[in-house]
């Protein structure tokens, strides 16, 4: 018979860490922390493939049946205790646990196995009849809620209305009450009774488990993090435990570090007298570990040794859920810890330097897409504002938006572009979609373990939770903080990394690297083949580019030089020019602007190549459009408004991206390159002569042919000859080409003779080799996304299939015509993770993009060259 049943008691384990598919994360930790000697509760894991056989067929698997009896019977002698008993009842939790970490997605069931008489067993064995009692009432919410789906909100009326506004441990009789009126909600909902027999509610709850796999808020998590819909769930099914049993019984979550900053100490909270399921919905707010040290410091020690255990053997943060039952310590789960990408980061530093993993590893366990967000925006330092409130910093980070205080409101706005803070009494499994559209949280209640903090921290998102002055109206849609009265639609700001509250907003500054994180690129600098250049068109983006630690520009657009205020007008005199000779008076006097750009930006990059575009867009885009403006132009130049019209009418193109437009421009009015080339090459000269190294690489846009390129490359070489006589001061320089015409890509052997470099301007590329409108596209891309005729947008990821040959065969002839032949690409491509994998496959020598994507380009990078072609890490892989 096919096992499906795999058992972890002391002494006899039947499963491993390494057997995460079959017996789910939860299922294999709980095997291998048994295998390392921990106190877990016995018990045993049904097998993901009986949830896959039960997603198909709607029915269990013949035999299991059978091993599931022979798994009870064997906690029944593990435990000496037996289900149904009605002296001494072994109660059962069933818990839920995928191939990947999903905390709170599926569902749980907590103390089975209790009914009207196993109850008053247990009252005797325990001689705490208060408690038994309120096990029971656990049990019939959590069955009614999980198992009858008669939802919650009548369980907790019940409970409101026994307990009022103080959660007060409730008295045996009043836990009496509740468990009577708990089970007419069951019976009023359901039309029967709760199940007295412990077999029937065990194997409800096990294929309440098993369809929770596919409940709405499970499915939507897993688009989310990219996980399969057919892997399924296990099922763990494991001797109960008791952290409400008495006042020195308590559970708890702890993690091995901080999971928010990422510092090396215990982390985590706990209550007392109670259980597991209370720390996670935030009903009461918890105390943090560390007070254990004082009260119980034999626990605190011992639980602080296992921690330390669990984080040498597994090489990684762990978290870990644990119970204090009457003096003795239970593990009941470890699991990766989640963290904030600081977290992550710090963690993988200082592990390699504790040398409990490899740089390599370090490099490997960052996740690209995660570290955007580590250039989280803080608010700036020493910026005075008024907090009106403080929670407990949970996830750092400022952020700002509207109130909105439902998950659904959430992403409604966001969607139009509205950015909104969500704030809620307590956030649950449901509202995860919409906290993901959300600029930051904010919760009322609830410590650093709750949902809400735990969620936030994993989408790096900021978070401020447990913040009690706040005093939420769901039905109002208001929110009052002490005397200010604020409603949805108000603009707050969040501090996570303080947690304070504030009205309006505050000045917010643009994050730095951390030094954690710039010596984890150090490191992946030395194990990168490709190297890493930034597109910046001004100085200030050019030092942006040094200190994200770009080593080059890769793509620097002078056009936008002279879209600038005070520049465009002599643009729009060039253009206007009725003949060469006007066309040269305002080009000269172009030309001192474009070379302090130039100038500053040699300065700033100090040696590292700069590669320099000359123009490329349609001249029609400098000149004016409404007829107010042109009047202006009229007047300013002293020419008839007809005369600009005209040449407006002249200019007009029916596909200006086709157009009068790259090298085109440069080929019929040489004067522009040779100013341009002009420019640059006195510039360089100058910074030459200031001490400064200076490496320009001069790029012609647009190619198609390798003559169009041997022209302006002759022009350049001749005003440089000029320029450097004048000087005296000559510079090393290359001239190359944007391959970004699907026939450039096709004659790269032609015209690599004629180039030092090709630099793939993929976005130009994409359009050409698609005949998608980079600017028209969205009619018709949504719908082509849903009827699956395409994954991924080609212009967010490069399209290694089709656009990705062209570059293959590019480089392969470019490189045969011209060994020395630079390759790299300056495409928005240049920094998404997969396109750099391929780059890095395909032998570019460089990538380059936006300053804030440097960070993750050296870091992909590097575990290109790490992970040979294999999977890159990913979100969710936890
Ligand atoms: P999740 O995956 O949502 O964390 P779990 O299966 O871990 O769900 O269970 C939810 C809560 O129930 C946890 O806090 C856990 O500690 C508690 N719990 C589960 N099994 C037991 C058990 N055998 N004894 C005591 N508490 C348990
Ligand atoms: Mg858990
Ligand atoms: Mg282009």
């Amino acid at each position: 018979m096919k096992k499906l049943v795999y058992r972890f008691c002391q002494g006899r384990t039947d499963g491993s860490a390494k057997m995460k598919d079959i017996l789910g994360g939860k299922g294999a930790n709980l095997a291998e922390m048994t295998r390392l000697g921990m106190p877990v509760p016995p018990g045993f894991t049904i097998a993901t493939t009986v949830c896959v056989y039960y997603m198909k067929h709607h029915r269990l698997p013949p035999g299991l049946k059978t091993q599931v009896s022979n798994g009870i019977a064997f906690l029944e002698k593990a435990t000496g205790k037996k289900f149904g008993d009605p002296e001494k009842p072994l109660l059962l939790s069933v818990r839920s646990g995928a191939r990947a970490s999903m905390p709170g997605m599926m569902d749980t069931v907590l103390n089975l196995g209790l009914n009207d008489i196993t109850v008053e067993g247990l009252a005797r064995l325990t001689k705490n009849r208060r408690f038994a009692l309120d096990a029971y009432r656990r049990l019939l919410e959590m069955f009614g809620d999980v198992v009858l789906k008669t939802g919650r909100e009548n369980f907790e009326a019940i409970i409101h209305r026994e307990q009022g506004t103080a959660p007060m441990p409730m008295d045996e009789e009043t836990l009496s009450r509740v468990i009577t009126a708990f089970k007419l909600v069951i019976r009023q909902s359901t039309g029967a009774d709760f199940p007295q027999d412990p077999y029937e509610q065990l194997w409800r709850a096990i294929i309440a488990v098993l369809e929770s796999w596919n409940n709405p808020r499970a499915q939507e998590y897993r688009k989310l993090y990219s996980i399969p819909d057919d892997w399924g769930t296990a099922v763990n099914i494991q001797a109960m435990v008791f952290g409400n049993a008495s006042e020195d019984s308590a559970t708890g979550v702890a993690f091995t570090r901080d999971p928010a900053t990422g510092e090396k100490k215990v982390y985590g909270e706990y209550l007392t007298n109670a259980q597991g399921e209370d720390i996670v919905a935030g009903i009461r707010t918890p105390l943090p570990v560390s007070s254990l040290a004082q009260t119980q410091p034999r626990i605190y020690q011992q639980l602080t040794k296992l921690l330390n255990r669990l984080e040498r053997h597994y090489r990684d943060m762990m978290d870990v859920e644990w119970t204090l039952e009457k003096g003795k310590l239970w593990i009941l789960q470890c699991r990766s810890g989640k963290r904030t990408p600081t977290a992550a980061v710090k963690i993988a530093v200082d592990m390699a330097k504790e040398r409990l993993i490899s740089r390599q590893d370090a490099i490997l366990r960052i996740e690209p897409e995660t570290v955007g967000v580590l250039l989280h925006k803080t608010i700036v330092p020493g910026v005075k504002y008024q907090a009106v409130a403080k929670g407990i910093a949970a996830s750092p980070g400022a952020a700002a938006g509207e109130i909105v205080l439902s998950a659904s409101r959430a992403r409604e706005l966001a969607e139009q572009g509205k950015e909104v803070i969500l704030v809620r009494h307590q956030t649950s499994a449901d509202d995860v979609a919409g906290m993901a559209k959300a600029e930051g949280i904010l919760t009322s209640a609830g410590g650093t373990t709750s949902h809400a903090a735990v969620v936030a921290r994993g989408m790096g998102k900021p978070a401020v939770v447990g913040c009690g002055a706040l005093q939420i109206d769901y039905e109002k849609g208001t929110v009052r903080i002490d005397s200010h009265e604020l409603k949805e639609g108000d603009i707050i700001t969040i501090d996570g990394s303080t947690g304070a509250v504030i009205i309006g907003t505050v000045p917010m500054q643009q994050p730095q690297l951390s030094e954690e994180f710039n010596t984890l690129l150090s490191w992946a600098d030395k194990m990168s083949r490709l190297r890493v250049r930034a597109n910046a068109d001004t100085p200030e983006d050019a030092a942006r580019a040094r200190q994200f630690g770009a080593q080059g520009i890769g793509l620097c657009r002078t056009e936008h030089m002279f879209f600038a205020p005070d520049r465009v007008g002599v643009m729009q005199e060039m253009i206007l020019a009725a003949d060469a000779l006007g066309r040269k008076q305002a080009l000269d006097r172009l030309l001192p602007m474009q070379r302090e750009d130039f100038v500053r930006i040699f300065r700033v990059m100090d040696g590292f190549p700069v590669t320099i575009r000359t123009l490329d867009p349609p001249l029609h885009e400098f000149l004016p459009k409404d007829p107010a403006r042109i009047a202006q132009l009229a007047d300013r130049l002293g020419i008839a408004v007809e005369q600009i019209q005209e040449k407006i009418r002249l200019l007009e193109e029916q596909n200006p991206m086709l157009g009068f437009r790259g090298c085109r421009l440069g080929i019929i009015h040489p004067e522009i390159t040779a100013m341009q080339a002009r420019a640059i090459f006195e510039a360089a000269s100058q910074v030459k002569g200031e001490g400064c190294r200076v490496h320009p690489e001069i790029m012609i846009p647009l190619v198609s042919d390798a003559e169009e390129l041997a022209r302006q490359r002759r022009l350049i070489e001749e005003t440089a000859a000029q320029v450097f006589a004048e000087t005296g001061l000559p510079v090393e320089f290359s001239v190359g080409t944007m391959i970004e015409v699907p026939r450039a890509a096709l004659l790269a052997q032609e015209i690599a003779r004629v180039a030092d470099f090709f630099s793939f301007g993929t976005n130009d590329l994409t359009q050409l080799t698609f005949a998608f409108s980079r600017d028209d596209y969205g009619k018709f891309f949504n719908e082509y996304q849903r009827l699956n005729i395409m994954k991924e947008n080609p212009f967010d990821t490069l399209d290694q299939k089709g656009v990705g040959t062209l570059l293959k065969i590019a480089v392969q002839n470019g490189r045969k015509a011209n060994p020395r032949l630079k390759v790299g690409i300056c495409g928005e491509h240049g920094g998404d993770p997969a396109t750099i994998q391929f780059c890095h496959k395909i032998g570019l020598d460089y990538v380059s993009c936006s300053p804030f994507r440097v960070p993750v380009a050296r870091l992909v990078a590097a575990q290109s060259a790490i992970s040979k072609g294999s999977k890159l890490p990913r979100s969710g892989s936890v």
